[in-house]
């Protein structure tokens, strides 16, 4: 099977269909190599990193319209790090963790640290989602945006629980690539492989002013808290454009690029069409053939960024994504947690449209020659 070859005039321009690290585009490179050779290479304590960090900022902050007070922070270690830091930095006695997949459930995980209290965990079945619940003694309560082991999307809605209670959102794989309103959240953090189409190893958040309060005043509590994870730290050290520890300036220089991309493009809600677009593409066509149907049931609970289509059982979908992957088409594999028969497709910012059309012109090619 994985031998069929698909007609070039079928192919994708561009291959890349994963979900992070995930395509970057060629001008991303071209930044690289032109405007980057003055900074790659040079001290991260100087001006031109400094300025290079002080754009990024400035220009997430215009990408996500960031209400007057809000601070965009970045630190070393991405997401996974960031939910440690939120451990010893964020939650102050209690989190409530939405569970609805792999993502949401290591924040949960991450949030039964020995000092806090146990996290009131709201599951939900792999394909569909869980909702907040305001509850007594809870001071975050957090979800992610886009759950990317599954494809299911959450709105962004602030929580109005007890007095100073955050809304912290895992925006990962979200952010850049769907539109939301910066002041439904006190916490929006997410990491650049995704939508920002750059590489891994950062991670950013808009930190409200509530959010910077609560950060300060348990620092100042006497909490044990490693220098690495402590978000006082990374406020400091971002006000200055700088990280705690050397960052990979790269992964700036690339992300800089794919900001400016989208704000000259028409800002978050260009982005978001386009994303919106895209995914549009593979859930009118997996509704439309008789052999593959939407993982998630509920319309409203699909994601614009990350699809999933499961096949029937007459159909192997890991023969589709074999093949495909042999002919240049790569990272269609579902979750690997999942084990679902399945395609799991990033429709991110960078992905052309007419490239997901490609696509599924080449995923009817294979399954009409599969077998054969
Ligand atoms: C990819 C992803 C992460 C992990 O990001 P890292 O930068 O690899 O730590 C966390 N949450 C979500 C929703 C993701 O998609």
């Amino acid at each position: 099977m994985a031998d069929l070859l698909i007609p070039t005039d079928l192919l994708p321009l561009d291959g890349r269909f994963g979900c992070g690290p995930s395509k970057i585009r060629r001008e991303q490179l071209d930044h690289l190599l032109g405007f980057g050779t003055g900074v790659l290479g040079t001290s991260h304590r100087q001006a031109p990193v400094k300025d290079l960090v002080g754009r990024v900022r400035a220009g997430l902050g215009e990408l996500f319209r960031i209400p007057d007070g809000y601070e965009v922070v970045l630190g070393n270690g991405g997401s996974t790090a960031f939910w440690d830091a939120a451990a010893f930095s964020l939650i102050e006695k209690r989190a409530q963790n939405l569970v609805f997949g792999e993502f949401g459930g290591k924040f949960a995980k991450a949030a039964a640290a020995p000092w806090l209290e146990a996290p009131d965990v709201i599951k939900a079945d792999t394909g569909s989602r869980s909702d907040f619940v305001v509850r007594d003694g809870i001071d975050v309560y957090a979800w992610p945006q886009n759950e990317t082991s599954t494809g299911v999307m959450a709105p962004v809605t602030r929580v109005a629980g007890d007095a100073g209670a955050l809304t912290v959102i895992d925006a990962t794989s979200a952010a850049a690539g769907i539109d939301f309103d910066a002041s439904q959240a006190d916490v929006y953090y997410f990491a650049p492989q995704k939508n920002l189409a750059s590489d891994g190893g950062l991670w950013i958040a808009l930190f409200s002013p509530a959010a910077i309060e609560r950060v300060e005043r348990i620092a100042a509590s006497g909490r044990y808290i490693p220098e690495f994870l402590s978000l006082k730290n990374a406020v400091d050290n971002s006000r200055l454009n700088q990280t705690l520890n050397t960052p990979a300036l790269s992964t700036l220089l690339l992300m800089e690029n794919q900001i400016d991309w989208i704000n000259q493009s028409g800002g978050l809600e260009w982005a978001s069409a386009r994303t919106q677009a895209s995914s549009s593409v593979l859930y009118d066509w997996a509704a439309g053939v008789d052999y593959a149907t939407p993982f998630v049931a509920d319309p409203t609970h699909r994601s614009q960024v990350v699809v999933t289509i499961d096949f029937n059982d007459a159909i192997d979908a890991s023969a589709i994504s074999k093949t495909l992957r042999a002919n240049g088409i790569v990272d269609t594999e579902p979750y690997r947690k999942l084990g679902r028969n399945q395609l799991r497709i990033a429709t991110f910012t960078a992905i052309d449209p007419e490239d997901v059309k490609k696509l599924v012109a080449s995923i009817e090619h294979v399954v009409a020659h599969l077998g054969n």
